[in-house]
């Protein structure tokens, strides 16, 4: 409709930012609308439109994480620490998404620093689930999701450590992206694990999702580990003919954890494929039960790292008055950051210490390596590797929160991902109880278009993803 100009992006961008205001009492799905910018960007866009040099993104409007450095505007986290940070550069996801046209409507409420698997860990509150209030979205991108899944956005940025697109995009019924590690820059992205952190999209459909992924990618030399490979034409390989691709299945993501109507809803989408002309062939990957304290042990050593630099010195929460330089440090650290956040700088300063540093960090490195070669064994024999994305549908709010180990095993079936490097994408695959199912298909290095042309292809075959939550329109 924008492009046969019956409908302005004027227009679209103040009916998302209608339904955004809307939305958000119930919802808190958005930590910051930012109108004026919006509508000052879609008038331009309208004058691009206009001149007929529009791209096809032009006048979009998409919410981004809150972790994505906006220039002049607030970057908060959904932290404490950086509640009044106003970042002064753009991070380079961003500035890619600018140059495409992209309007950004606000930023995405998400767990503190990304920690999290349900967004209670924000402290702008919990976010909640639009098919069931009562449950959680999924974190740490759940914002987004929740954006997109109740119509308020067409697509979302969202990042990724150990399932943080996959997992809320799972649970509220989108489909969302992890790039393959460097595929897309990390310059101006918050780090949390930076050997882990990937940006990517969050969108109703795999095709939405191939056009942000193409604006998104590419080399950036402001970050030493973004891929120097070229971008694939996302959209173009989307109808590719599926006749012939091998899908590996690992029976051990179907262990007894896992829901029945999980397993049923995957056994019927591979049934699917394989009447499009795939084949099913069984994978193994051995050490999956190791990868939750594999990654725990390194994101935490990571984080414990990358968060030191919030003293209270030069950016970030200062607390009032201090004595001296320790207690400034001290209390500035104690007031800003949230309990979960606390929590993961101690694991990973106790994995890196002098003691601890060859039993715990240097073993899960090792572990890592291990996880790796049985994912790229495995998919030397397959095209992709097909499983649930969580082993669970949504969740109350609430019952997980006091078990961090509990709360830590929602992302059993993606962190492994995370430590390989490999893209992987959530596509809705069924419903449980009225909540959404995901499955996740996994490919090698790269790969991305293979991905989103499986996933557009089961998407033509089934309509789980055209479902949306009844009462937000
Ligand atoms: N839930 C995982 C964690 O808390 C993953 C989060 C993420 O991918 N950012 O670390």
């Amino acid at each position: 409709m924008l492009r046969a100009r019956e409908i302005s992006s004027t227009e679209i961008v103040q009916s998302c930012l209608d339904r955004a205001q809307r939305c958000n009492d119930d919802l808190n799905c958005f930590i910051s609308l930012f109108p004026e910018h919006a509508l000052e960007q879609a008038k331009a866009a309208d004058s691009v439109i206009a001149a007929g040099e529009a791209g096809p993104l032009t006048g979009l409007p998409v919410a981004h994480k809150d972790i994505f450095c906006t220039a002049g505007y607030k970057t908060s986290c959904g932290s404490k620490m950086l509640d009044s940070f106003v970042a002064p550069y753009q991070a380079t996801a961003m500035a890619k998404l600018d140059a495409a046209g992209i309007v950004m409507l606000g930023k995405t409420n998400m767990d503190e620093f990304a920690m999290g698997s349900s967004n209670e860990n924000s402290c702008y509150g919990p976010v909640r689930n639009p098919w069931d209030a009562e449950r959680v979205p999924g974190g740490s991108s759940g914002g987004s999701a929740c954006a997109v899944s109740a119509r308020i956005v067409p697509a979302a940025t969202g990042t990724d450590t150990g399932g943080s697109i996959r997992q809320p995009a799972a649970l509220c019924g989108v489909t969302g992206l992890k790039p393959t590690y460097g595929r897309v820059s990390r310059y101006g992205m918050i780090a949390y694990a930076s050997s882990l952190d990937q940006g990517g999209p969050i969108a109703q459909t795999a095709q939405d999702a191939a056009m942000l992924l193409g604006a998104m990618s590419g080399h950036d030399p402001r970050d030493a580990t973004s891929a120097d490979a070229p971008v694939d034409d996302y959209l173009d390989a989307l109808n590719n003919d599926i006749r012939g691709l091998k899908i590996g299945l690992p029976k051990e993501y179907f262990s007894s954890e896992l829901e029945q109507p999980i397993t049923d809803a995957i056994t019927a989408a591979l049934n699917l494929l394989e009447q499009a002309g795939a084949s099913v062939i069984d994978v193994e990957l051995p050490h999956t039960d190791l990868s939750i304290p594999v990654y725990y042990v390194i994101a935490s050593a990571e984080c414990s790292s990358n968060l030191s630099r919030y003293d209270g010195v030069r950016f970030g929460h200062r607390c009032p008055d201090p004595e001296d330089i320790n207690d400034l440090f001290c209390r500035s650290r104690g007031e800003g950051f949230g309990d979960e956040v606390k929590r993961r700088i101690m694991i990973g300063a106790y994995v890196l210490s002098a003691g601890y540093y060859d039993a715990y960090y240097l073993k899960a490195q090792r572990l890592r390596r291990m996880l790796r070669d049985e994912f790229r064994a495995a998919l030397d024999r397959v095209d992709v590797i097909v499983t649930p994305t969580t082993p669970t549908t949504a969740f109350p709010l609430g019952s997980r929160i006091d078990d961090p180990v509990s709360m830590y095993l929602s992302d059993i079936y993606t962190v492994s991902v995370n430590l390989a490097g490999l893209p992987a994408i959530s596509v809705p695959a069924g419903f449980s109880d009225g909540l959404p199912i995901g499955m996740q298909i996994i490919g090698n290095y790269f790969q991305e278009a293979r991905l989103l042309n499986v996933a557009h292809r089961y998407q033509q075959m089934t309509d789980w993803h055209k479902q949306a939550p009844a009462g937000w329109l």
